[in-house]
């Protein structure tokens, strides 16, 4: 699920400094919510796993036909 940004001093299970806008990450799991900080904390990139759970998960993408 969408969550408004955050980020933590503590980087959780992260390798590197990254905000956080999706309560399924695990990275974003791993941090307790005492230590989120609203916000993304720039410059720091958007976590990549959060950007992945953004993207829609459907079986048959309309994209497929769209594109030819
Ligand atoms: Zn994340």
């Amino acid at each position: 699920m969408r969550i408004p940004p955050f980020y933590s001093p503590l980087r959780g299970i992260a390798l590197t400094d990254v905000w956080h806008d999706n309560d399924e990450c695990p990275v974003a799991r791993s941090i307790a919510p005492a230590d989120r900080v609203p916000g993304t904390g720039q410059p720091r990139p958007r976590c990549p796993y959060c950007a992945l759970l953004d993207r829609p998960v459907t079986a048959f993408s309309p994209a497929h036909r769209a594109g030819r």
